[in-house]
C-alpha cells in the first residue's frame, strides 16, 4: 500500500488520476467525503460523495481505514472493504489522503509506503492555488495556512516527488511504486 499525501493545490489529483488511467492494475482509493462536488467531479469516482450522516454511519460501523476534517471544514476517509479485498488480492493501492489521515494509517499499516508530493516552490504553490480558482478567498488562506504546516511535515515521508510537471511527477510515482514494500500485513 503506498499513501500519497501533500499540500493544496500540489497537484495530487491530477497525478494521481493519471496513474489511474495509465496503471490500471493498481487500485486507487476513491474516498468518502462530505464535501460537494466541484462541477465535472463524478460520485464513485472521483469521491463517494455523502451526506453528514451517511459519513456518521460509515464510521460507526468502522467501515473507514482513516478518516480526517480536511482544512477545518468537511470530512474526508477511506472506505476500509475496497481496501482490503484489493490488497488480499494482491494489487498495488494507493490512497490519496491528507497528512492527518497518513499519519494514522502509519498507525495501523507500519510497512506502507508514504511519498509526499511536494511543489517546486511556495510561490508556485499560491499560484496554482489562485489559478484553479475553485476556493473562495477565505477557504484559500485556511489552505494555505494547512499547507505551510504540511510542507514542514515532508521528513515524515519515505520519498518526496516534486511536481514540477505530471509527466514527470507520474513516473517519479510509478518508479517507488515499483520498488516499494507492498505494505500487506496491517500489523
Ligand atoms: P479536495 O477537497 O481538494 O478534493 O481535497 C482536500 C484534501 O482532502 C486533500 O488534501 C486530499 O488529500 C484530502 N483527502 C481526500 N480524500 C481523503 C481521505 O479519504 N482521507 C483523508 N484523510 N484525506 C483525504
Amino acid at each position: 500500500m503506498t499513501v500519497v499525501s501533500g499540500p493544496t493545490a500540489v497537484g495530487k489529483g491530477t497525478v494521481v488520476s493519471r496513474l489511474r488511467q495509465e496503471h490500471p492494475e493498481v487500485m486507487v482509493s476513491v474516498s468518502a467525503t462530505t464535501r460537494p462536488p466541484r462541477p465535472g467531479e463524478v460520485d464513485g469516482v472521483h469521491y463517494h460523495f455523502v451526506s453528514a450522516e451517511e459519513f456518521d454511519e460509515l464510521q460507526a460501523a468502522g467501515g473507514l481505514l482513516e478518516w480526517a476534517v480536511v482544512h477545518g471544514v468537511h470530512r474526508y476517509g477511506t472506505p476500509r472493504a475496497p481496501v482490503e479485498a484489493a490488497v488480499a488480492a494482491g494489487r498495488r493501492v494507493v490512497l490519496e489522503i491528507d497528512l492527518q489521515g497518513a499519519r494514522q494509517v502509519r498507525a495501523s499499516w507500519p510497512h506502507a509506503q508514504f511519498v509526499f508530493l511536494a511543489p517546486p516552490s511556495w510561490d508556485e504553490l499560491v499560484r496554482r492555488l489562485v489559478g484553479r480558482g475553485t476556493e473562495a478567498p477565505e477557504e484559500r488562506e485556511r489552505r494555505l495556512a494547512t499547507a505551510r504546516e504540511e510542507l514542514a511535515s515532508a521528513a515524515e515521508f519515505d520519498a518526496v516527488v516534486v511536481n514540477h510537471e505530471v509527466d514527470q511527477a507520474v513516473r517519479d510515482l510509478v518508479a517507488l511504486l515499483s520498488v516499494g514494500n507492498m505494505g500487506g500485513s496491517a500489523t
